[in-house]
């Protein structure tokens, strides 16, 4: 994501390159540039401007020290413009009455049962919430159903009535269920046509008058640019929505959306949706996605990943066995699915600064680690616990059993072995300490 926009920011900066200050003339030529960035990457053209004007004056207006490059402090001032047009700090939900209701409201395929999914799935793990899905879609019987899908696959149940044709009295009635069965959290999830109409709208503020949720949340298509900001404004108009939920931030959408809705239509984008999968939800930070627009990075984002991953007591296991050098395939598999966990592979890389500009044009998929599985999974208990015994003849049934080579499993046996040694190697390095080099 965003991809193309941060090349073309970095080009500009580079046209500052070698200038001792910044002045009006070198600075109007990056901005052009800046400003015509911005639009390819389907920034609202009010927006763009107004971006523009603000970093021109914050730029001239700088007593750039000597030892600070002109583009480098340029770099700067648009970072924390970024940040500020895309609102500043992080907000959360807020969640006062008991139960706290959560009204979903937005286009049909933006993705608004899913994120219910999801967030009802994330205010369980984290915030130890109760919560009840409601399935408040009275006229597609397939969306009732993948919100049960959804509430099965977390362990969330869903309240829905499939005769009824009233989405306001479902709605009063889910909340009634939910007070009877002790849930403090109710998460409505409502119809969505294919464009904005005026029965959709009546309809979704009916259900607003009557349940007075403590948040209403937009959910957006990211991929959708310049159409995602109009949706906004006419849902803001008629609902006074909480908080913008972008999604199919995976995809190569160009960022627009991210960067317009907020100062469109002054409403805080509180989520962002980066997958079909169930955790596949962020906590929207325009510091941090800034960082990742000028290609900086997300170190703390994926950190807070890396966290939530770790495992302490399988940590120490393994430290274990890398000391006592028994550290053995089935370790190996299983490092492989803790990191296959934290996400989709290429959105992992470009998180780290600097490496995600480097990796445009490559190609990494979450395959990468097929083969290794094949190869680990072909072999017998015995193989993967003691790898000592892989004689030529294992090997061969191996390769066939896998549907790769000979060469591909004696490759992997030998970065196995190299990674072995020199894990028993940094144990090893450490005198008088048990402790690997820590991963917090
Ligand atoms: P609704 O009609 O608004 O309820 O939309 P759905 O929740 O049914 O989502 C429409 C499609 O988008 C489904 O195929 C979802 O799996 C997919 N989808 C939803 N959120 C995301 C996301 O963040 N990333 C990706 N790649 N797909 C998503």
């Amino acid at each position: 994501m965003f991809e193309n926009l941060s090349e073309r920011l970095d080009r500009s900066f580079k046209l500052l390159k070698g200038e001792g200050k910044i002045t009006e003339i070198n600075v109007a030529e990056t901005l052009k540039d800046v400003r015509k960035a911005l639009l390819d990457a389907d920034v609202n053209y009010k927006v763009a401007k107004q971006f523009t004007d603000t970093v021109k004056e914050k730029a001239l207006g700088q007593n750039v020290l000597t030892s600070v490059k002109p583009s480098q402090l340029m770099v700067k001032i648009v970072h924390d413009e970024l940040a500020r047009l895309m609102g500043g700090t992080a907000i959360d939900v807020e969640l006062k009455s008991s139960p706290a209701v959560i009204l979903m409201s937005g286009l049909q395929g933006s993705g608004k049962t899913t994120f219910s999914g999801k967030l009802a799935n994330m205010l369980k793990s984290k915030k130890g919430k109760n919560p009840l899905l409601v399935a408040c879609d009275v006229y597609r019987p397939a969306a009732i159903e993948q919100l049960r899908v959804l509430g099965e696959q977390i362990g969330v149940p869903v309240y829905s009535e499939i005769d009824s044709k009233n989405p306001v009295q479902i709605a009063l009635n889910a909340v009634k269920e939910a007070r009877a069965k002790g849930h403090d959290l109710v998460i409505v999830d409502t119809a969505g046509r294919l464009a904005i109409d005026e029965q959709m709208m009546n309809e979704i503020a009916a259900i607003k008058k009557a349940l007075n949720p403590d948040e209403i949340l937009f959910v957006v298509d990211s991929m959708t640019g310049q159409d995602a900001v109009n949706t906004a404004k006419e849902f803001n108009e008629r609902l006074d929505f909480n908080g913008v939920v972008l999604t199919k931030l995976d995809g190569d959408t160009r960022g627009g959306a991210a960067l317009s809705i907020r100062s469109v239509v002054d409403k805080p984008i509180k989520f962002v949706g980066t997958g079909e999968k169930m955790d596949a939800l962020d906590i929207f930070h325009p510091e941090r996605m800034a960082d990742r627009i000028l290609g900086m990075g997300d170190i703390v984002s994926l950190v807070e990943r890396a966290q939530e991953q770790y495992d302490e007591e399988e940590a120490k296991r393994l430290q274990k066995k890398i000391a006592k050098n028994q550290f053995d395939f089935n370790d190996f598999i299983s490092q492989i699915q803790q990191i296959k966990k934290m996400g989709n592979l290429k959105e992992l890389a470009s998180m780290i600064p600097g490496v995600g500009k480097a990796l445009k044009d490559i190609d990494i998929d979450d395959n990468a680690f097929k083969g290794i599985e094949a190869i680990i999974y072909s072999m017998t208990p015995a193989e993967r616990s003691n790898p000592a015994i892989l004689n030529g003849s294992r090997r061969a049934r191996i390769a066939k059993g896998s549907g790769t080579s000979i060469q591909e499993v004696n490759k992997l046996i030998k970065q196995f072995d190299e990674t072995r040694k020199m894990m028993k190697m940094m144990t090893a390095m450490k005198p008088g300490s048990k402790k690997l080099p820590s991963m917090r």
